[in-house]
């Protein structure tokens, strides 16, 4: 096991209920503060009434539970919510709940109302990639979220959002940071999750977004959790997805794809691949064109994003009937495309825009609280 704390005790946040069962004796006392955690949202020991007042003193003795704490969260119009945390060394980052309703047929016909959660979660405090558009990058980077961080923003969420632990949610590692890059702990975040007795989200429902470090899209591949993959492709030519994304001159576009074409897919799903359009730079029914010959043979879909525009940056928004235009492209030549919805546009949508924005507020972390 390797959980790896330098300032405080490990938090219970970080463990599979069979690492917890061999710590813990009786076994059976795992299950339940399992329960205490996942079903409950308890995070006080010492109201964990079902347990013995000495494991209660050997809990508080032994672990810490939280390690984050919601700061600021914002509410859009469409339902999505902001959660700024801090971290109990002092550092912030974002989370996203997002929202959508959907309405269908029932069984008679009746138009039913559906709504579909997900959670986009943060994998590090910061970034290292240093991608040219993004937001988070400006800030440089802090450190890896620990797995039991990236648990607890789910158990925070639901629990703000007085969620049924079992409700089903999707969860997308597309907050801050290179979930590849802090892949031991995301990787033991998904599977805490996906914890029967715990939340219950299975990896299927989970998706990793990567920037494309090709040889750790192997090493998850290799483990084979059933977890959904996006890349972050944004252009279809080496020249521009470098200067894009510095990282692409250690792993360039062919070599992602060749481990794209080798990893593990659900025989019902597809590869995400993740276009932010940016306007007069990929934008262009060329590269429409490129994008169509670079996926051939994958099983592939592709979300196109509409670069969101921040403070500093000289890059801009697309034309909605540029997009319409490459989508229409992509479409009628059988390749699945869709148009990301910008969820939270009016409450600091971007990655890492919440934080920048109450540091430009002059207000630390701390005197927030
Ligand atoms: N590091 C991972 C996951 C976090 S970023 C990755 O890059 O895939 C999640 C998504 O947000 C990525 O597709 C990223 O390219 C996109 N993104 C970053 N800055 C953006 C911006 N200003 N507007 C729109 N999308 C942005
Ligand atoms: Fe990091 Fe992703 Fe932002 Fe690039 S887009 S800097 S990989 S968080």
């Amino acid at each position: 096991m390797n959980i790896d704390f330098p300032f405080q005790q490990p938090s219970l946040y970080g463990y599979k209920l069979n690492e917890l069962k061999s710590i813990l004796s009786p076994a059976f006392r795992a299950k339940q503060i399992y329960h205490w955690l996942y079903h409950r949202y308890e995070n006080d020991a010492m109201r964990m009434d079902n347990i013995s007042k000495t494991m209660q003193n050997y809990i508080r003795e032994h672990f810490a539970l939280s390690q984050i704490y919601p700061i600021r969260v914002e509410h859009s119009i469409d339902g999505s919510k902001k959660y700024l945390f801090e971290t109990y060394d002092g550092h912030c980052f974002e989370s996203v709940l997002i929202q959508m309703r959907d309405k269908k047929l029932g069984h008679k016909g009746e138009v039913v109302e559906s709504e579909k959660w997900t959670m986009c979660l943060s994998s590090q405090i910061g970034c290292k990639v240093g991608c040219a558009f993004c937001f988070t990058a400006k800030g440089g980077f802090v450190r890896n979220l620990h797995a039991s961080e990236i648990v607890e923003q789910v158990v925070i969420m639901k629990k703000d959002n007085q969620m049924a632990p079992h409700k089903r949610v999707n969860i997308v590692y597309m907050g801050m940071g290179e979930p590849l890059d802090n892949i031991e702990n995301v990787t033991r975040a998904i599977e805490i999750l996906s914890e029967s007795e715990g939340l219950s989200i299975s990896a299927r429902r989970q998706t990793i977004s990567t920037s494309g470090i090709a040889p750790k899209i192997k090493q998850l591949g290799k483990l084979n959790l059933g977890v959904q993959l996006a890349i972050s492709l944004h252009a279809v030519d080496d020249k521009l997805r470098s200067q894009l994304i510095p990282m692409n001159k250690a792993y360039n576009i062919s070599d992602i794809l060749t481990e794209v074409r080798a990893f593990p897919i659900d025989t019902r799903k597809k590869v995400m691949f993740e276009y932010l359009m940016i306007k007069g730079v990929n934008d262009d029914l060329k590269s429409a064109k490129k994008l169509l010959q670079l996926l051939n043979g994958i099983k592939a879909k592709v979300n196109l994003i509409l670069f969101n525009p921040h403070e500093g940056s000289t890059f801009k928004r697309p034309e909605m009937n540029d997009v319409k235009a490459f989508a229409d492209f992509l479409i009628k030549r059988g390749l699945l495309c869709t148009i990301r919805e910008s969820r939270g546009i009016d409450i600091s949508a971007a990655c890492g825009q919440l934080r920048e924005k109450v540091k430009a507020e002059n207000v630390s972390c701390e005197t927030l609280t």
